[in-house]
């Protein structure tokens, strides 16, 4: 790490620059955060299970014909990735009803989505990550119509991939969050795949082993984290 620049620090991630012009370094650190950073933590090991986490559904994604930025692991809280012109945009996918969703449209909580619900959010904190539609995005200059064909089609492909390797380790996957930038020519998948940016519920009893642990003041986050990757297998 001693010829790292530290190119970006966000909320649980810090990027750095290696001197290489198509590879950047990606460290998860223990923090927590929560209402768009009005809550903070340190997690002991958070950085670590996120970083696994993250490599195991990556490897899984990539096995399954699904392009990402995710090269190698370097540590056991650090990975090389391809260095993406990432789009300022949020892509969600929605199985069941929470979170926003919820508050937004008067849904009630757990309610199934079939098919699942599509939405696209603005990456902008000092706005609150609103949701866009396809219209605001060209307004903005964000993207194509092309880019935003594939962004959903790769977000509904990559929840048919993971639904089933979820459901096979007891879970529902109930939504969770993709973002997506280009790479020589090519639109892959970058950030994470993480339970900081998904929903995930034990089938049977319904209890939440994501980042809502955390917002929710439900305890034992890092905790309910290593079961979940335990039941993985990973
Ligand atoms: N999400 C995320 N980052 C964000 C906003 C949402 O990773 O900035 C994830 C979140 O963890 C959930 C899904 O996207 O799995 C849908 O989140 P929602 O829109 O319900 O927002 P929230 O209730 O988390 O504010």
């Amino acid at each position: 790490m001693t010829e790292c620049l530290e190119l970006y620090k966000g909320k649980s991630k810090t990027i750095y620059d290696i001197g290489e012009p198509n590879e950047l370094l990606v460290q998860f650190r223990n923090d927590a955060t929560g209402g768009n950073g009005a809550k903070h933590a340190i997690l002991e090991d958070k950085g670590r299970v996120n970083c696994a986490f993250d490599a195991f559904i990556m490897a899984v994604l990539a096995e399954n014909g699904i392009k990402t930025h995710w090269l190698k692991s370097v540590s056991d809280t650090e990975i090389r990735v391809r260095r993406l012109n990432m789009l300022p945009i949020e892509c969600v996918l929605r199985n069941r009803a929470a979170g926003g969703i919820c508050k937004r449209l008067g849904i009630e909580r757990g309610r199934i989505f079939s098919p699942p619900v599509f939405e696209f959010f603005l990456k902008n904190d000092a706005l609150g990550d609103p949701i866009i539609t396809e219209d605001h995005i060209f307004m903005l200059k964000l993207a194509s119509k092309e880019d935003l064909a594939a962004m959903r089609a790769l977000t509904y492909r990559v929840n048919d991939i993971l639904q089933p390797v979820f459901a096979k380790a007891g879970f529902d996957l109930v939504d969770f969050k993709l973002e997506f930038g280009y790479y020589q020519g090519q639109l892959l998948l970058g950030d994470e795949f993480t339970l900081d940016g998904c929903r995930l519920w034990d089938k049977q009893s319904g209890e939440i082993y994501d980042k809502d642990r955390f917002r929710q003041d439900l305890g034992d986050v890092i905790h309910f984290y290593k079961e979940a990757a335990k039941r993985l297998g990973i």
